[in-house]
């Protein structure tokens, strides 16, 4: 079988690239319009089940997966997708599957996961 993915994508010829960019357009496209609804709702008098508060921290999240999301299509246009931002190690392509917007590997991740819960805590 002839492989037409080559020299454009050298260090990525095991990942499907193509397949997690869209994994990646998709949800940027997801979070992006949920964003915009949670934006609007925001403004709107709170109704029953419509606690702020919780759609704060929803809202939070739903940003900071948008800015994960755009910062992985970023490093796939810039070619460094794949790697480990701390270790410069390829992320194994089961981590990317599960989670496409990775920038560590999960050794450098749970540090870093460590390191954030052991600031909060103090
Ligand atoms: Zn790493």
């Amino acid at each position: 079988m002839q492989c037409k993915v080559s020299d454009r994508t050298r260090h990525a010829s095991t990942v499907p690239m193509e397949l997690l960019r869209g994994i990646l357009e998709e949800r940027y496209a997801v979070d992006t319009g949920r964003l915009t609804r949670m934006t609007v709702h925001a403004v709107l008098p709170s109704g029953p089940g419509r606690d702020v508060r919780t759609l704060a921290l929803h809202t939070v999240s739903v940003r900071q997966r948008l800015a994960e999301t755009a910062q992985a299509l970023r490093r796939m246009s810039e070619g460094t997708y794949g790697r480990c931002e701390d270790c410069d190690k390829a992320i194994p392509l089961g981590r990317l599957r599960a989670t496409p917007h990775a920038a560590r590997c999960a050794p450098c991740e749970s540090r870093t996961a460590f390191a954030t819960t052991e600031r909060r805590a103090s």
